[in-house]
């Protein structure tokens, strides 16, 4: 068996756990398992097999892309998609039994006219900016877009299966904008309603909101963070808080170790210069492997039985830690982060450190980085 030099082991079984927390907290809603982006890292196909394993009723991506590439790999529930542009894929998506979202007229028009071309209705979730103003039609276009979707419907087109929005800040509850995007949202509904739709999914609860919003619930959640084990509100307690554990270990394997004198500067700009005769460690995964050359210097791995701050610059491939008179052999692990049973880092660690969110951490994890999976989840 080989070994390789970087490793991100995922716990399959947590995501699983982690979505059967979610659901229960949200029922009766339907819960919509985020798996965009790799599966925010963590691998897409397996995570979402995980996610539907623990009662996940339908998964959400961005891109089209990524909804035909959960279709290839055999999974038939059901996957909305909500990030399109004009020219897309929209034929291969209807095709594919894959849900769309429109926010805008034109999008609508493009999802109709791929419903024509490959004979089936298309099913869409139109989708209302309720304050974010990011997609989603604002509430000057919104009578327009209902309208226009109520016409395709009678013509056999579309079918509106659902009406959603998101959040901008429910990542801190009791914020004002809340309340008005929930009253936006309200009366996107009636309008919608007063149109002539009728849909089953309306839906608008991201991870903070499932976690921390009851009122937000409606007919589905749709979570992506939380069911990696990650929590959006890091400021009301760990993950455990919430019933989550974290999936993602990301581990390097010391591709050397060596004793240097006093005075030597360690890697490029010796931004750090040993204060005395040492012993430095080699962990291969630098920014190539999406290790954010701000951790240089400040943030931790887990390596010899404590903690140690990464020494110097992290360079493209690689970065080193000083680990004074411990020892450590090539091919031990260092451990960047995890659940942090075993004392080491959390990516909510390194995201407080970086001054981003946990979000940033594992899913920037690169392609080059091997994932590897435990536990039954699949
Ligand atoms: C990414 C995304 C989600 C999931 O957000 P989390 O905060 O990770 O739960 C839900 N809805 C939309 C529209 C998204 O873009």
């Amino acid at each position: 068996m080989s070994v390789t030099p970087a490793e991100a082991r995922i716990d399959l079984d947590a995501v699983r756990d982690n979505v059967a927390a979610l659901r229960g907290r949200a029922a009766p809603a339907a819960l919509m398992a985020v798996v965009k982006a790799d599966g925010y890292g963590h691998g897409m196909v397996p995570a979402a097999r995980a996610a539907l394993a623990g009662g996940a009723h339908q998964l959400g991506v961005a891109h089209i892309a990524e909804a035909l590439a959960l279709r290839a790999a055999g999974l038939r529930a059901p996957v909305l998609a909500w990030l399109t542009t004009p020219g897309d894929r929209y034929a291969d998506a209807v095709a594919a039994d894959v849900e769309l979202s429109a926010g805008a007229g034109w999008a609508l028009d493009e999802i109709a006219h791929a419903a024509r071309t490959t004979g089936r209705a298309a099913a869409v979730h139109l989708k209302a900016d309720t304050g974010l103003s990011r997609g989603g039609a604002t509430p000057a276009e919104w009578p327009d877009l209902v309208a226009a979707a109520a016409k395709y419907e009678a013509d056999g087109v579309v079918q509106v299966v659902g009406v959603w929005s998101h959040l901008a800040r429910a990542d801190e509850p009791g914020h004002p904008s809340i309340a008005r995007q929930l009253a936006a949202f309200g009366a996107a509904l009636d309008q919608a309603a007063a149109a002539g739709l009728r849909p089953r999914l309306r839906h608008l609860a991201n991870s903070p909101a499932t976690l921390t919003l009851p009122a937000a619930r409606y007919d589905m959640v749709r979570p992506g963070l939380a069911c990696y084990g990650l929590t959006p509100v890091p400021q009301l307690g760990p993950p455990a808080t919430f019933g989550l554990r974290p999936a993602m270990t990301l581990l390097g394997r010391l591709a050397g170790v060596k004793r240097v004198p006093a005075g030597a500067g360690v890697s490029y700009g010796h931004t750090y210069v040993t204060d005395r005769e040492t012993t430095l460690a080699l962990v291969p995964l630098g920014y190539g492997d999406g290790v954010p050359r701000a951790a240089s210097s400040r943030a931790e791995v887990l390596l010899a039985g404590r903690r140690r701050r990464i020494a110097g610059r992290v360079c493209m491939d690689q970065f080193v830690v000083d680990l004074g008179d411990d020892a450590a052999s090539p091919g031990d692990e260092a451990l960047l982060f995890g659940p942090g049973d075993a004392g080491e880092p959390t990516a909510q660690d390194w995201a407080r450190l970086l001054d981003t969110i946990s979000y940033e951490i594992v899913t920037r994890v690169g392609a080059r980085v091997p994932r590897t999976y435990t536990g039954t989840g699949v």
